[in-house]
């Protein structure tokens, strides 16, 4: 009986020290969550519920305007308020500031939005050009608007639904609505029809690059083309070989053109 309270006490005892352990290590991630995605960036415009944070000094409040004009014009045609939006577009100066705020390895990403605290967080570019540095087939709005719809479609959904979304209908509709193209159109579909999985994959850019490319592809085959409904296209789980396989099949006999 004593051995089996003994051995009780040593449980809780090292329960204890997991959780005194982890209460500081949490709150020391939380801090730095807080502080890389603050620190550095000054609010140079608020005109609704997207207030702008930018890093680069030689950048005016109008060239902020500009971009924050074509972003707001372009998502309202489609039927998207950004005044209904509470969230933070962090513009990075340089690449190592967008890894260390976004806390992403990888400096491919053009962008990232975190749902916790409602930042939208962009890579480097030239503002006042409205470009990606480094992404020849981005426009710096084009990336905003990506974002602006990934919180679009948490207020949509849900936060929880938009998260566990497939990720191909996750990024194909946000591509889909910023009319963004990571690469070219004749590339990409010349890559799509042939579907040889070893120039697909040689290198893990290509292979990421493409997969934004074919989710775009297949959003606006079903919702531009089919005209299938938003709540219809987001729940049914589509048999995604058979679909790239239906639209091969409907360019190569001309019943669907691709023109993004
Ligand atoms: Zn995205």
């Amino acid at each position: 009986m004593e051995e089996r309270f003994k051995k009780l006490g040593r449980f809780i005892l090292s329960q204890l020290k997991k959780i005194a352990i982890a209460i500081p290590v949490a709150f020391l991630a939380v801090v730095l969550y807080v502080q890389c995605t603050k620190i550095g960036s000054n609010l140079m415009l608020e005109p609704s519920g997207v207030k702008w944070y930018v890093s680069d000094t030689g950048v005016s409040k109008d060239d902020i305007q500009a971009i924050s004009d074509i972003v707001n014009k372009s998502l309202y045609e489609k039927g998207i308020d950004t005044r209904d939006f509470d969230v933070n577009i962090i513009l990075c100066n340089s690449t190592n500031e967008f890894l260390w705020k976004a806390l992403v390895w990888d400096a491919n990403n053009q962008g990232i939005t975190r749902h916790l605290l409602d930042n939208i967080v962009i890579n480097k570019s030239s503002i006042k050009e409205n470009k990606m540095d480094g992404f020849e087939n981005s426009s710096l709005s084009d990336i905003i608007i990506h974002e602006l719809c990934h919180i679009y479609l948490s207020k949509r959904l849900s936060k929880w639904d938009a998260y566990f979304m497939e990720s191909w209908k996750n990024e194909g509709f946000c591509e889909y609505i910023a009319e963004h193209s990571t690469i070219g159109v004749d590339n990409g579909l010349s890559l799509f029809l042939a579907n040889d999985k070893s120039e697909i994959e040689k290198t893990d850019q290509i292979k990421n690059l493409y997969f934004y490319f074919t989710s775009r592809l297949k959003t606006d085959y079903l919702l531009g083309h089919k005209n299938i409904q938003f709540e219809e296209f987001v729940k049914t789980e589509y048999d995604e070989v058979a679909l790239e396989k239906e639209i091969r099949s409907a360019i190569m006999n001309g019943e669907y053109e691709y023109m993004p």
